[in-house]
């Protein structure tokens, strides 16, 4: 498994000089580190095989797993019985998606059952740079959650400007 934390702090309930630094320089996050803990033991009684676990971000009652690009079905289990269990555990609703730098394939896997129409990258004169999501308006009732948490998560993890609007 490669994870945010290194296999002695999965282990312990203390953290390490290394992954101590990490949380103090932000590359980590308490939730990365309670979901790898989790991931740790959970794999005692399933065995989830070589995943890994890159990082989460959390908003508004959804937290946002990215694991390894071939690793999602490992860690939603057969029939969920892994994403059941996380849900338990942190009471949020959950979404585990693969690792990809492209945006499309970000927000397509994010939003999945809804459709993305596509993207558009937008100048306004302010010299910034909005990638601007068009979202199928037929899917909106399929949406996992809220547009603001949506957009809140797709900003947290490409750390782009964005900004959705439903056609
Ligand atoms: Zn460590």
């Amino acid at each position: 498994m490669k994870m945010p934390i290194c296999d002695t702090c999965l282990r312990s309930n203390t953290l390490c000089k290394v992954c101590k630094e990490k949380l103090k320089k932000e590359e980590i996050t308490n939730l990365d580190i309670e979901l790898a803990r989790t991931l740790y033991n959970i794999n005692r009684n399933y065995n989830l095989g070589d995943i890994t676990f890159k990082k989460s971000v959390e908003s508004g009652g959804l937290i946002v797993m990215i694991v390894g690009k071939g690793d999602v079905g490992s860690v939603i289990g057969k029939g969920g019985k892994i994403i059941r269990i996380l849900r338990r555990k942190f009471n949020k609703r959950i979404r585990v998606i693969g690792d990809t730098d492209d945006l499309k394939n970000l927000v397509d896997e994010l939003i999945y059952p809804a459709r993305i129409s596509g993207i558009d990258i937008v100048y306004p004169v302010s010299g910034e740079i909005i990638n601007r999501i068009r979202i199928d308006k037929i899917s909106k009732d399929k949406m996992p959650a809220e547009i603001s948490i949506v957009e809140n998560v797709i900003r947290k993890i490409t750390k782009k400007n964005i900004k959705t609007v439903f056609e």
